[in-house]
C-alpha cells in the first residue's frame, strides 16, 4: 500500500519495533551485532542477505532514517553520512576516479564551493564552475572526463531556482547522473527525482532535522541510472577490487549504489551517521510537511512586507513577481520556493552590521532550516577574506543579509525585523 507524503513521513521505513515492541525507533546505541552462527556472519560479508555487522557500515536506527528519506525522495535506497558535506564526497565516490571531474552550478552553498574546487583535488577529482541557468554552457563544459552535473534545488543564499528538468535533459544526452543537493528544498517541496535527478543528498542538519540539533546528511539514489550502460564507472559496473572483484551492478541492480556507498564507502571513509543523530532526524521529520507549510508562508509574508519597505533597496525570494525566478519556482517548487533569501539594506554595510546586532528574535548565526528564524551577514563573517567585488559576485554583496524564516507567527517575526531596521537606518 502506499501512502501520501504527510504519512511517510510519520510512518515510512519504521515499524514497532521487532524486539520489544517500542512504538518509536530506538537508539541502537550499539557497536556491533552478534551473528547467529558463522554462516550467517559468511552471508552477510558477501551481501548475500541484508542484516547488521557494525555500526560504521549499518545500524538499525541509522537504516530506518535511511528508508525514511529513501521513501519520501522516492527512490531506490539511501545511505546516511555525519554530514551533508560527507553526503556529497559519498555521493561522488562510487562515480568518480583520479582524473575524472564534474560539472557544477557557480550558485552552490560556499562551503560546497570549497569542497568542489580545493579539497577534492586531493582525491585525483576536479570541478567546472557554469552558470547553471545556461543548459548549453552546462553541455559545453563537459568532457570525456566529466561523471556527473550538480547543482542545488534552491540555491544558498539568495533562493534562485535550478530548472532541474532542463539540467537533467543535458545530462541524460551526455549519459551522465544529476546530482541534487535538496537541503533547502527539502522533499516536501521538491522530489528531484520526478524532475530526472539520478542522485539526490541533503544535510540533515537543515530541515529534515528541522531545529538545530543534528549534524548529519543523506544520499539517495533514483535506482534508474543505468551504471553498465558507457563504460563509465568502473567501481559500480565492473569487478570493484575493493570488494573481492563484485560487480554492484550486475549484482544488485537499483539497489547498486546503495550497497556499495554501505560496503565500500562507509567501509573504508568511515563518515557515518550516529545512531542517536538518526533519531533525532527521525523525530523531526515526523513534521517535515507541517514545518515546511509554514516556512513558506511565513517567508512569503515576510518577503512581501521587506520588499514594500522604503529602509529595502531589493528582496530576493522567488515568490515574489520581482524574481527572475518566480515562474520557474511554480514548476519546480509549487507548493512555495523555501524560506531562504536575502535582503539587500539601502542603509550598506554599516547598516546590516546594526541589523544583526539590533534583531532579537532572529539568531544571528551560520545556519539555516531551523524553526527558529536566522539570520547573518556573509560580508563580514563568511565571505569576509573576499574583495568586495568578489562578494557581489558570489551574491553577497555588502549591503545585503541572508535570512532563513522559520516557523514563529510572522507578526512577531516582522515586529522584529521593524525594529532593528529602524535601528539600522
Ligand atoms: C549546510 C549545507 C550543506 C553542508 O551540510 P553540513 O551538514 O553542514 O555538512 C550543503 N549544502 C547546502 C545547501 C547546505 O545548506
Amino acid at each position: 500500500m502506499t501512502h501520501a507524503f504527510d504519512t511517510l513521513c510519520i510512518h515510512a521505513g519504521t515499524a514497532p519495533d521487532p524486539a520489544t515492541g517500542a512504538r518509536q525507533v530506538p537508539i541502537y546505541q550499539s557497536t556491533a551485532f552478534v551473528f547467529r552462527d558463522a554462516d550467517h556472519a559468511a552471508k552477510l560479508f558477501n551481501l548475500a542477505e541484508v542484516g547488521y555487522i557494525y555500526s560504521r557500515l549499518t545500524n538499525p536506527t541509522v537504516s530506518a532514517l535511511a528508508a525514511r528519506v529513501a521513501a519520501l525522495e522516492g527512490g531506490a535506497g539511501a545511505v546516511c553520512c555525519s554530514s551533508g558535506h560527507a553526503a556529497q564526497i559519498m555521493a561522488l565516490f562510487p562515480l568518480m576516479q583520479p582524473g575524472t571531474n564534474i560539472v557544477a552550478s557557480t550558485r552552490l552553498y560556499g562551503g560546497t564551493i570549497q569542497q568542489f574546487t580545493n579539497t577534492i583535488r586531493k582525491f585525483g577529482w576536479s570541478a567546472k564552475l557554469v552558470d547553471f541557468d545556461d543548459p548549453k554552457a552546462i553541455a559545453a563544459a563537459i568532457d570525456d572526463n566529466t561523471r556527473a552535473l550538480f547543482c542545488e534545488t534552491i540555491c544558498n543564499p539568495g533562493g534562485a531556482i535550478s530548472d532541474l528538468d532542463a539540467i537533467a535533459r543535458v545530462a541524460n544526452h551526455a549519459g551522465l547522473p544529476l546530482i541534487v543537493d535538496n537541503t533547502t528544498a527539502s522533499p516536501y517541496l521538491c522530489r528531484p527525482i520526478e524532475h530526472g535527478a539520478t542522485l539526490v543528498v541533503h544535510s540533515a542538519t537543515k530541515y529534515l532535522t528541522g531545529n538545530g540539533t543534528v549534524t548529519g546528511g543523506v544520499v539517495v539514489d533514483s535506482g534508474k541510472f543505468d551504471w553498465s550502460a558507457s563504460g563509465k564507472f568502473p567501481s559500480l559496473a565492473a569487478p570493484e577490487p575493493a570488494y573481492h572483484g563484485l560487480n554492484f551492478h550486475a549484482a544488485l541492480g537499483a539497489m547498486a549504489f546503495t550497497f556499495h556507498s554501505i560496503a565500500v564507502g562507509l567501509r573504508d571513509l568511515g563518515m557515518t551517521m550516529n545512531p542517536q543523530g538518526a533519531h533525532y532526524t527521525l523525530m523531526g521529520i515526523e513534521t517535515l510537511a507541517l514545518r515546511m507549510q509554514r516556512h513558506v508562508e511565513n517567508a512569503q509574508m515576510v518577503a512581501e512586507w521587506l520588499e514594500s519597505d522604503p529602509r529595502v533597496a531589493s528582496v530576493t525570494y522567488p515568490g515574489l513577481k520581482s524574481s527572475p525566478y518566480h515562474q520557474l519556482a511554480k514548476m519546480i517548487t509549487p507548493k512555495g520556493p523555501g524560506a531562504l533569501f536575502t535582503v539587500a539594506l539601502k542603509s550598506g554595510y554599516e547598516g546590516c552590521v546594526k541589523l544583526v546586532d539590533s534583531l532579537k528574535l532572529f539568531s544571528h548565526v551560520a545556519n539555516l532550516g531551523d524553526t527558529r528564524s536566522l539570520v547573518i551577514h556573509p560580508a563580514s563573517t563568511t565571505h569576509r577574506q573576499l574583495s568586495p567585488e568578489q562578494r557581489a559576485s558570489a551574491g553577497a554583496a555588502d549591503n545585503m543579509v541572508r535570512l532563513s524564516i522559520g516557523i514563529e507567527d510572522p507578526r512577531d517575526i516582522i515586529a522584529d525585523l521593524d525594529q532593528a531596521l529602524n535601528a539600522s537606518a
